[in-house]
C-alpha cells in the first residue's frame, strides 16, 4: 500500500518539527492552565507525539468536526461532537488540527470555544495548505506549508486508510481515480 504514497514530508522531518512546537508551547503556556483540544480523528497521531514533548502539566480533550458541503450551496455546516471534550470555561484552550485548508473547521470552533468560555484559544496544525484559504486566519503553530495537494499519512486518510503512515505523502493521481472508481462502483 505504502507504494501509492510519495513522500512529501519525511518522519525525521515531523519528529523534528513536533519537538521544536512543543518547546515553543511549553515557554508560551508555563503559567497557564492550557488544555490542548485536539479534532478528531486527523490529529491523533500529532497529538501523541506533541504532548510528550510538552513537559508543562496540561490537559488533553478531543472533540469532533464534520463539515457538510451541501449540494446546491457553497456554504458548509459544521456540526460539532463535543461528548468527549471536558469544560473548557478558564482554559488557555489550544486547537490542533492536522490541516489548515480552507480555515473553515478551526474558525467555526474558535467561536464555539469562545461561546463556552474558554480564556483563551489559539490554534496549531501540523500542515497548511496554501492557496485555498477562504477564511482569514492565521494558525498560532504551524508544522509545514504545503502546496495545494491531497496528502495522507501522519493521521490525515483517504477513505479512512493511510492514516498510520509515520510521513506525509501525496497519493499518486491514478491510484486515487481508481480507488474513487472503485468505490463509486
Ligand atoms: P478546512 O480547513 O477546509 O475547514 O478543513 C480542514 C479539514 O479538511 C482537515 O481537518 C482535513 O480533515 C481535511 N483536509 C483538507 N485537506 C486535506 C488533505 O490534503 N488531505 C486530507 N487527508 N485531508 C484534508
Ligand atoms: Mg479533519
Amino acid at each position: 500500500m505504502d507504494h501509492k504514497v510519495e513522500t512529501l514530508i519525511s518522519e525525521s522531518e515531523i519528529q523534528d518539527r513536533v519537538r521544536s512546537l512543543g518547546r515553543q508551547i511549553e515557554a508560551d503556556y508555563h503559567d497557564k492552565p492550557l488544555t490542548i483540544l485536539a479534532v478528531l480523528t486527523g490529529s491523533l497521531i500529532m497529538l501523541a507525539d506533541l504532548v510528550r514533548r510538552i513537559s508543562i502539566p496540561h490537559r488533553i480533550a478531543l472533540i469532533q468536526a464534520s463539515s457538510y458541503r451541501g449540494a446546491t450551496t457553497v456554504a458548509t455546516t459544521l456540526v460539532i461532537n463535543e461528548s468527549f471534550a471536558p469544560d473548557v470555561a478558564n482554559r488557555d484552550v489550544l486547537l490542533l488540527d492536522d490541516i489548515l485548508d480552507t480555515g473553515q473547521t478551526l474558525t467555526a470552533l474558535i467561536r464555539h470555544l469562545a461561546d463556552r468560555g474558554a480564556r483563551s484559544v489559539r490554534t496549531a496544525v501540523l500542515l497548511r495548505k496554501i492557496g485555498r484559504q477562504e477564511v482569514p486566519i492565521e494558525p498560532d503553530y504551524c508544522g509545514f506549508t504545503i502546496p495545494d495537494v491531497f496528502v495522507v499519512g501522519y493521521g490525515l486518510d483517504f477513505n479512512d486508510d493511510y492514516r498510520h503512515l509515520p510521513y506525509v505523502g501525496v497519493l499518486k493521481e491514478q491510484e486515487v481515480v481508481r480507488d474513487t472508481q472503485l468505490q463509486d462502483s
